[in-house]
């Protein structure tokens, strides 16, 4: 048996946004790692924040790990109405950090305060918006086959199938969305609403923030009674703590985002266990966007324009920003290219998230700049006020270039994107189809100009959003969204981890055969008592 490597901490769970700590949280506790420290740095001035976090180990990993496996048989069991109010208090008592929280987010990433302001809305809409799933009803997915007792050769049974939760998951946070990919996420959130308790593993860029927010969430879970194992927030390294977590059989599925090293890595431990688990891995995607020729002759510069914004937001460091633009040659791409260099030259840098991401981002676009094929169109200028400053730049080759070299499809994260001219929309096709999978396809078009309806068709099997004369930073958190896509875009392109339909990742079908009246759950019950839709004998209905 491993040493434990927590100690107990007395500090009250209680008034956590005064009060920043430096420890997990496993069982409703406050817990002291003793694996060594990790601590957020301020990328604006560079300074190491206090408190340092202490970082736990595999004991503490089997700990949380088992106390989610015993809340995981009286959670699942609680009503939606239930997870719907504890969501709802969660969402109450992140809204209620105000200042205490956005001061912290900005210390630690960089991120302006609006950003950080919009965000915080984001993450308590996404709990508020799973808890109205939940009342609503339809993610029980509730489907009734009647018996057909007379039917020859054999009687068919009576068959009712509704969803249930997988169990216990295990949430990697996301460095470039502090708040709404992270401690209570879409990932967390969706699996809590699923009836599944949640470990997170916190991510080092923002560990007083992942400590706030995660003490809201106890908070909400000792507030509702419920077992305090439905929550544990980890402060630990990757390969320790984190491959801990995706092995622990007590652990049953995985959500992640962040980079396609770190993805695969989980993906492969999860699928070499005994028993293998979904890891939902969100990871690499460039998000190409293709001008058509009459939507660039009509408005060149503006789209230009519009593409550095679109790449210079949140520093470049979203997963939807748009890393490669197809126009076709001709004077009206070097009017685009034109008006998108001025508007890169006038651009100044702003912070980036981490060294580490700092780093990455100027490996990345060194490939760029050391291309034979490819042009530095222009950089901003570098804020010197600015520690770990990341600078807009874009780039241009052509239609051969591209396609000759792999190494020109792969992530830059940050604030850089390459332009490539095209011969003709035909082209654009064509190299579209040998695109790897992406989160995002956009097309711009007059709408009626010819190929755009065989781009959309190409668009719609590279990706899981095809954007129509837009930009593709910016995400609503709806009950339509997709944001998922093929590899490497995504582990599985049958999810997404943007709205509604994220809850299905946690969920899984359970079908029930000829089970007693007096036994079946509500939901499956004949007299609807929750009154939610269900497929009746193959139609939807609300009887
Ligand atoms: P990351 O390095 O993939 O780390 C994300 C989380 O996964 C961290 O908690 C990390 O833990 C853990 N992790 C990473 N590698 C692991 C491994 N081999 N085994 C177990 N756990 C592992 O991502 P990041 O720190 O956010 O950023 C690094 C790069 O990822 C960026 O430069 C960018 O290229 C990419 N990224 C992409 C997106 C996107 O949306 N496409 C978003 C964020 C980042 P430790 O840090 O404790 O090891």
């Amino acid at each position: 048996m491993t040493a434990p490597t927590t100690q107990p901490d007395t500090l009250a769970m209680t008034d956590a946004a005064e009060h920043l700590t430096g420890a997990s949280i496993v069982g409703g506790q406050a817990v002291s790692g003793t694996q060594g420290t990790v601590a957020g740095v301020n990328p604006v001035t560079g300074s190491t924040l206090t408190p340092s976090y202490g970082l736990v180990g595999v004991a503490d990993v089997d700990r949380a790990a088992e106390l989610a496996w015993d809340a995981f048989a009286s959670y699942r069991k609680t009503t939606p109405e239930a997870r719907a109010a504890f969501l709802e208090t969660a969402a109450d008592n992140i809204a209620a950090l105000g200042s205490t929280l956005t001061d912290q987010v900005i210390a630690e990433t960089g991120l302006p305060r609006a950003r950080v302001v919009g965000e915080t809305a984001r993450t308590v809409g996404q709990l508020r918006l799973f808890a109205a799933v939940l009342r609503e009803g339809n993610f029980h997915g509730a489907r009734l086959d009647s018996a057909q007792p007379d039917r020859a050769p054999l009687p068919r049974p009576d068959i009712r199938l509704r969803k249930i939760s997988v169990g216990p998951v295990a949430v990697f946070g996301a460095s470039n969305f502090p708040l709404a990919f992270s401690v209570a996420g879409g990932d967390t959130a969706s699996a809590l609403a699923a009836g599944s308790p949640v470990i997170v593993k916190a991510h080092s860029a923002h560990p007083g923030t992942s400590e706030l927010v995660g003490r809201a969430i106890a908070d909400a879970v000792a507030a509702h009674g419920l077992h305090p194992g439905v929550f544990a927030l980890l402060f630990g390294g990757g390969a320790t703590v984190g491959i801990a977590l995706v092995t622990h059989p007590r652990i049953k599925a995985v959500g992640f985002t962040g980079s396609r090293s770190g993805g695969l890595a989980l993906v492969e431990a999860a699928a070499n266990r005994a028993e293998p688990i979904p890891v939902y891995a969100e990871m690499s995607s460039i998000n190409p966007v293709f001008v058509l020729p009459g939507a660039l002759a009509g408005n060149a510069a503006g789209l230009g324009r519009a593409w550095v914004a679109s790449l210079s937001t949140g520093t470049g460091q979203l997963c939807t920003s748009p890393g490669l633009v197809f126009v076709p040659e001709g004077p009206h791409a070097q009017d685009f290219i034109a008006a998108a260099a001025a508007a890169v030259a006038e651009s100044t840098g702003t912070p980036m998230l981490s060294a580490g991401i700092q780093s990455a981002f100027t490996r990345g676009a060194a490939v760029f700049s050391a291309h034979d094929g490819v042009r530095n169109v222009a950089s901003g200028r570098p804020d010197e006020n600015i520690s770990v400053c990341g600078v807009p730049q874009i780039f241009a080759t052509d239609a051969a270039t591209f396609t000759a070299d792999p190494a020109l499809q792969a992530e830059v994260f940050g604030p850089a994107s390459l332009v490539v001219t095209v011969r003709d929309v035909a082209q654009m096709s064509e190299i579209l189809d040998g695109l790897e999978g992406q989160l995002t396809v956009t097309v711009h078009s007059d709408g009626a100009e010819p190929g755009t309806g065989p781009l959309l068709d190409a668009a719609e099997l590279r990706a899981g959003r095809v954007l129509f004369n837009g930009w593709p930073t910016g995400v609503e958190v709806v009950h339509a969204m997709v944001h998922g896509g093929p590899f490497p875009a995504t582990s599985n392109a049958q999810s997404t981890s943007v709205g509604t339909l994220a809850i299905d990742r946690f969920l899984r079908p359970v079908s029930y055969q000829n089970v007693p009246a007096a036994l079946l759950p509500d939901e499956l019950a004949d007299a609807n008592p929750q009154d939610i839709w269900r497929e009746i004998d193959g139609h939807l209905g609300r009887e």
